[in-house]
């Protein structure tokens, strides 16, 4: 308890799976939470069950895409609860397609969501995160950001570059004080997999994919990841514990990305 207290929080995407998990764990260690959305029902869930659990947190609607509002989301913090210290720029979407006949539309709404509002999300909370004499920023990549996969090209692309842009805000700020690193997660139970659109446009996947039997068939640790799993990796970087690690990728996917092939299932 109390890893992060007196610090405050901005997630974004923190109504659901591994945003949720992030503001429930930082809120249980003792941060000041702004949970932002565009699923309104779910994130007032969120912030009333860190209220009931005795934590501090509001909800704000607000879509990552829309920049005129970031000013005010970054104000909300500061005047709710007197400054900001961390950022889990969280919010993403998935759209699976091969690239040959994905839409320009579907490429471009996961450009908008997985890239463009994380970049939003850092150079909006960095004059404010200055003001707080520093802080730690968390951007939520994937293992699609470190290695390819067929039918997730323009996924990969936005977590390819969300990677890269932790390290060039790494260095850009770590004289502010200001630390930013990735986090890889690998596959994941969180609602996310039953959204991936389906259907004929851009020759998209027929069928949602079930996360736990993929992942019984490629993890080594044989098991889906949690999003407790992921949030607990974060919560480390949001702590006086990572003081000293910036720019740097945060692999949390039970061993996918250990070796070269994926192991041979065994039994
Ligand atoms: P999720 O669908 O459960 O949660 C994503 C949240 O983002 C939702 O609450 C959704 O409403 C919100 N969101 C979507 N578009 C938004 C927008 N424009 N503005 C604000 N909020 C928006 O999914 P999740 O699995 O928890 O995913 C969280 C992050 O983790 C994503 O960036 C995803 O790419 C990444 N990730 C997930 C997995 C996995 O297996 N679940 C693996 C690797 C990376």
């Amino acid at each position: 308890m109390g890893q992060v207290a007196g610090k405050v929080a901005i997630v974004t995407g923190g109504a659901s799976g591994i945003g949720e998990a992030c503001s429930e764990t930082l809120a249980r260690e003792g941060a000041s939470v702004l949970v932002t959305d565009v699923d309104d029902a779910l994130g007032e869930g969120v912030i009333d069950r860190i209220a009931k659990a005795g934590g501090k947190a509001h909800y704000l609607h607000h879509d990552v895409r829309d920049e005129a509002a970031w000013p005010g989301v970054v104000a909300e913090a500061e005047k709710r609860f007197g400054r900001l210290d961390i950022v889990v720029a969280n919010a993403g979407i998935g759209i699976m397609a091969p690239i040959e006949s994905m839409t320009l539309a579907d490429w471009q709404r996961q450009q908008a969501i997985n890239l463009d509002g994380v970049f939003l999300s850092i150079k909006h909370a960095i004059p404010a995160l200055r003001r707080a004499g520093g802080g730690s920023i968390v951007l939520m990549s994937s293992i699609a950001g470190l290695r390819g996969a067929p039918g997730l090209a323009a996924y990969s692309a936005t977590k390819g570059g969300v990677r890269l842009l932790a390290k060039s805000v790494a260095l850009e700020h770590a004289a502010d004080g200001i630390r930013c690193n990735s986090v890889h997660p690998g596959i994941i139970a969180t609602p996310i997999w039953g959204k991936i659109p389906t259907g004929a446009e851009g020759n998209r996947r027929n069928a949602p994919i079930d996360p736990r039997e993929r992942a019984a068939a490629v993890v080594p640790l044989t098991r889906v990841g949690e999003a407790q799993d992921i949030a607990n990796g974060v919560l480390f970087l949001c702590t006086d514990a990572a003081n000293y690690m910036t720019g740097q990728e945060l692999v949390i996917d039970g061993g996918m990305t250990a070796g070269g092939r994926p192991p041979p299932r065994t039994q």
